[in-house]
């Protein structure tokens, strides 16, 4: 199985390849050369444990791993999960279920696929002999699950950027209380686009990249959207037959990265009845599954704050399919749209619709879940709970622990959520590298650490 840009102008490359250079050298993202087909496999995976299924379904994708090491790694990336099913399927009503994707170190799901990742880096320092450097910027989730993936693997330093202030307290405390001598918390003066600008600048020196051997971790690395496929075949298994092939799997999201893993493993086989994308009030991606047009807004602080973007990174990969896998015309569009121009695309019937909700909702969407199912949901799971489906079984998906956001779920349920994880961390000294938002600044610190 090889892998391709959606831009066309890479050679392919293996998973390990792909998975290392995370983004393709032409600017496009990777996508598998061909979608394997899982339908007559789902039967057999029905009694498989979840780390069982991931491994069983990450070998379709990277044979050049044996299977006995995938399970390996499965194991033991999902073994530091607090559920023994490691992604609960729980039950509201006859209509209604949640999976709970927060079960992993950092009580969000992007554990699921960073978990994996920092054991993906381990292997391949390992193979090579060669240390690795690993950097990225955050607005919050996503550095502190890659911080957990990585933290105290050998050969690993792990670096990342954070706009000083303007992450959740629980959050910078999940990435600057790790103890761990090969993590590195920096917060920098701005907003997040300032602390992605200086990754962007660090990765544009290419000396620099090969001295210290750099790796990006970011949102768009083929190994998080495969291994967010697996929950979703993990859920399907676990409904009640009758219920399977008309389900409705209603995401919250930012980047599209969740919701296009889902909406592959229906490509590959696995029938379904669809996906809702659920936005906050940022909804590039509502306005476009409503309208056709993608244009980016101004983005508006929000109680979902890890769905606060205006960009959706994920979204060139939905954008190859629909263009029917013409990959100049990807090119060309991405390039049109990076001048600024709208894309509109022609209306096709697909198997997603959107929903939005705005700031004011969510609160009233966590008192109301509350109340009809005495269901604590955090603000991202909350976004799902609107306009849900009459005729069918939908599945929220919930992105976050509740715990994560005590105050507007207090307020709401009557009663603080309560995770021990971070109560350990309100007692722990937090360690940051504090620096200016400049590349400079930034490699200097490298350079002194690797
Ligand atoms: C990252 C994140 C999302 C958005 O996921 P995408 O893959 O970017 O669509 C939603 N909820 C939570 C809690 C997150 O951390």
């Amino acid at each position: 199985m090889l892998f391709i840009s959606t831009r066309g102008q890479t050679r392919p490359h293996t998973f390990s390849e792909a998975v290392e250079i995370g983004l393709a050298t032409d600017g496009g993202l990777f996508l598998p050369e061909n979608l394997p087909s899982i339908a007559d496999k789902l039967p057999a995976w029905e009694k498989l444990s979840y780390a069982q299924l991931a491994a069983e379904f990450l070998t379709l994708f990277a044979p050049e791993i044996p299977n006995d090491e995938w399970h390996t790694l499965t194991a033991e990336a999902y073994a530091r999960f607090d559920s023994p099913d490691v992604a609960p399927l729980v039950k509201l009503s006859d209509k209604t279920y949640v999976l709970e994707l927060w079960h992993g170190p950092t009580l969000a799901f992007k554990d699921f696929a960073l978990q994996l990742l920092g054991l993906l880096y381990k292997r391949q320092v390992k193979l090579k002999g060669k240390k690795l450097a690993v950097l990225g910027a955050t607005s919050g989730d996503t550095g502190s699950a890659a911080i957990h993936g990585c933290m105290g693997q050998d050969g690993i330093e792990i670096f990342i950027l954070y706009p000083n202030g303007r992450v959740a307290p629980l959050q910078e405390r999940q990435m600057a209380c790790t103890g761990s001598a090969n993590v590195y918390a920096i917060p920098v003066p701005g907003t997040f686009d300032d602390a992605q600008r200086v990754v962007k600048e660090c990765f544009g020196d290419h000396a620099f990249v090969s001295e210290v051997n750099l790796s990006a971790v970011n949102s768009i690395n083929i190994a998080r959207v495969l291994a967010q496929c697996v929950y979703y075949i993990w859920a399907w298994l676990r409904l009640p037959e009758g219920a399977r092939a008309n389900v409705e799997f209603v995401v919250p999201t930012g980047n599209f990265g969740n919701v296009m893993a889902g909406w592959l493993c229906q490509q590959m086989g696995m029938p379904c009845g669809g996906f809702r994308v659920a936005t906050n009030q940022n909804d590039i991606l509502h306005r476009f599954f409503t309208t056709g047009s993608y244009q980016e807004g101004e983005v508006k602080p929000s109680h979902a704050p890890s769905m606060d973007i205006q960009a959706a990174s994920n979204f060139e990969r939905y954008l190859y399919y629909r263009l029917n896998g013409d990959q100049n015309k990807v090119r060309e569009t991405m390039v049109r749209m990076k001048a600024g121009e709208q894309l509109t695309l022609p209306h096709v019937a697909s198997s997603f619709r959107s929903t939005r909700m705005d700031d004011e909702t969510i609160p009233k969407a966590i008192s109301q879940v509350w109340i009809d199912y005495q269901y604590v949901a955090d603000p991202h799971t909350a976004c799902a709970f609107t306009d849900m489906a009459q005729d069918r079984v939908s599945v929220v998906l919930s992105t976050a622990s509740p715990a994560k956001f005590p105050e507007v779920v207090q307020a709401e349920t009557g009663s603080e959520p309560i995770h021990p994880s971070l109560e350990i961390l309100k007692s722990k000294a937090l360690q940051t590298y504090p620096m200016e938002a400049t590349a400079v600044a930034v490699k200097a610190f490298l350079r002194s650490k690797v």
